[in-house]
C-alpha cells in the first residue's frame, strides 16, 4: 500500500529507469516519452553532461541560502539567460518552478509600480485559456475555471479577456488580421473599464499549454498586445513556463511574434527534469525602479538560485546550443506535424491540428463540422491517456472548458533529441489509442 498522496488518489506505474526518449517500468514495460511528462523532459533521461554537471556541483557546494552566498552555478546561469534573453532584459531571479516564477513576476510588476509611488494599481488582466500555476496567485490569473473553482473564496481577484484560438473563436468571414485586431481589442476595452491607472500588468502564454494543447496566436496579435500595453502604461507578462525555452523552435516563443516582455517567466525545459527550477528574466526598468528605489525586491524562497539546480540547467542549456538542438526542434517539428496531418487531418473525431516546433496538439470533437466537443463526462482524455499507456506511449492529453466549451487534446512535447523513426512510432501508437479511446467512449 502507498502512503503517498498520488494524483487521482491512483499509485501509477513504478519507473525504474529512463534512457534517452524512453522509461521502463518495474515490469520491464518501456514507454516512449512523447510529452516530456508535461513538456519537461527537452534532453530526454539520463544525459551523461548534465548528471556530471550535477556531480561536481554536489561535490562543490550543495547548497547555500542566497541571503550569505551566491555561486558560480547561479551566477553563470543568470549570466546566460540575460545574454540570450529578448532585448531589454537585464536579470534572471532563479525559483524552483513554474507557479513559482508566476509568483514572483506578479510581486515584482506590483512593487515595481509601488516604487513608482503608483500604489493604486492592483488589477491583473490575463486570459481565459491560460494556465499559470497551481498556487494561489497563479491560480486566480489563469484561466482555466476547473482548476480554480472550488478554491474561488481563497482567490485574489484577476480579470480575463478572450484567448486568441483562431479554432474556435475565429469568425470565418475573418481574415487573421481582422482577427488579431478583435481579440487583442478585449484587452484595450478592459484596461479602459479598470482605468489604465488602475492596471499592473497583462499575463499570457504565448503558445498556449495545459489548457488548451499547444495554440499558437494569430500574426500580430502579440505585436498588438505589446502596443496596447506600451500605450496604457501596464507591463506586459510572458509566461513560457512550457512554451519557452526551445520547445517551440527558437529559444523563446515571442521570438517568432517580433516582440519582447517586460517580465517573462521561464521553467520545465531550462533544466528539462534534471532538477526542479525556474526563473523570471526582468528588464531594465523594472530592475532600475528597486535598485534606485527600496534597493530590494521584497520576496524570497529557501531554496531559490539552488546551486544543484542552476548548474544542471547551466548543462542542458549547453547541450543544447552545442549539439544546435534547436535545428533537430524545427526540423522534428515540422515532421512531426505532417505526420499528425496525415494520421488525423481527415479523421471524424479530430477538429485541429496545430503548434510550434516539438509542441503539437490535436482536438478532438465529437462532430467535425459543427465542432460539438464530447461529453466531458465521458473523460475521452482519461481513456486516450490509458490507451496511450497500454501502447507504451506517453502523451499529454487534456479536458478543459473554455467559456462553457468543454473540448478534449492531445498535447505532444518529446524530447529534442527526438528522430524520424520515433516521430514515425509516436504518431502510430497515438493514431491506435485515440481509435481504441474513441470506441471506448461510443
Ligand atoms: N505556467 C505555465 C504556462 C505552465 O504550463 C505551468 C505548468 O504546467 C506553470 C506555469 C506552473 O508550473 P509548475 O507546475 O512548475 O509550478
Amino acid at each position: 500500500m502507498t502512503r503517498l498522496l498520488h494524483r487521482a488518489l491512483k499509485t501509477p506505474p513504478m519507473a525504474v529507469s529512463a534512457e534517452g526518449i524512453t522509461f521502463t517500468d518495474a515490469g520491464g514495460k518501456t514507454y516512449i516519452d512523447a510529452c516530456g511528462g508535461a513538456a519537461v523532459s527537452c534532453l530526454g533521461h539520463g544525459h551523461p553532461d548534465v548528471l556530471a554537471a550535477i556531480h561536481r556541483q554536489a561535490d562543490q557546494v550543495a547548497y547555500a541560502h542566497t541571503g550569505f552566498f551566491t555561486t558560480e552555478a547561479a551566477e553563470g546561469l543568470g549570466e546566460r539567460l540575460v545574454a540570450d534573453a529578448p532585448e531589454g532584459i537585464s536579470h534572471a531571479y532563479l525559483v524552483s518552478g513554474g507557479s513559482e516564477a508566476v509568483e514572483a513576476a506578479l510581486k515584482m510588476a506590483r512593487q515595481y509600480f509601488a516604487e513608482k509611488g503608483e500604489t493604486q494599481r492592483r488589477h491583473v488582466i490575463a486570459r481565459r485559456q491560460s494556465y499559470h500555476g497551481n498556487t494561489l496567485g497563479a491560480l486566480a490569473v489563469g484561466g482555466n475555471e476547473w482548476r480554480r473553482a472550488q478554491f474561488r473564496p481563497l482567490l485574489m481577484e484577476a480579470h480575463h479577456i478572450a484567448p486568441c484560438y483562431a479554432y474556435r473563436e475565429q469568425r470565418q468571414t475573418e481574415s487573421d488580421a481582422e482577427y488579431a485586431v478583435r481579440a487583442a481589442g478585449e484587452l484595450e476595452a478592459k484596461i479602459e473599464e479598470l482605468g489604465a491607472e488602475n492596471v499592473i500588468a497583462f499575463v499570457a502564454e504565448p503558445v498556449v499549454g495545459a489548457t488548451a494543447g499547444a495554440v499558437p496566436p494569430v500574426a500580430d496579435y502579440f505585436k498588438r498586445i505589446r502596443e496596447i500595453c506600451d500605450r496604457n502604461g501596464i507591463l506586459l507578462i510572458l509566461d513560457e513556463v512550457m512554451c519557452g525555452m526551445g520547445r517551440t523552435g527558437t529559444l523563446h516563443a515571442c521570438e517568432q511574434e517580433g516582440i519582447a516582455p517586460d517580465l517573462m517567466t521561464i521553467a520545465k525545459g531550462l533544466g528539462g527534469g534534471y532538477q526542479p527550477i525556474g526563473a523570471v528574466l526582468l528588464n531594465e526598468k523594472i530592475h532600475d525602479a528597486f535598485a534606485q528605489g527600496s534597493g530590494f525586491f521584497q520576496h524570497g524562497h529557501t531554496y531559490m538560485g539552488h546551486p544543484m539546480a542552476a548548474a544542471a540547467a547551466l548543462a542542458v542549456q549547453e547541450v543544447i546550443a552545442r549539439d544546435d538542438l534547436l535545428a533537430n526542434v524545427r526540423a522534428m517539428g515540422a515532421y512531426l506535424r505532417e505526420r499528425l496531418e496525415d494520421a488525423f487531418g481527415q479523421h471524424a473525431n479530430v477538429g485541429d491540428v496545430r503548434g510550434r516546433g516539438l509542441f503539437q496538439a490535436i482536438e478532438l470533437v465529437a462532430d467535425r463540422e459543427t465542432k460539438a466537443p464530447f461529453d466531458p463526462a465521458a473523460k475521452l482524455n482519461k481513456h486516450i491517456k490509458a490507451q496511450a499507456m497500454e501502447r507504451g506511449l506517453m502523451v499529454y492529453p487534456m479536458g478543459g472548458t473554455i467559456d462553457g466549451v468543454h473540448g478534449d487534446h492531445v498535447l505532444l512535447a518529446p524530447p529534442f533529441v527526438v528522430g524520424r523513426e520515433d516521430v514515425d512510432t509516436i504518431v502510430a501508437r497515438l493514431s491506435d489509442a485515440v481509435d481504441a479511446a474513441l470506441a471506448e467512449v461510443a
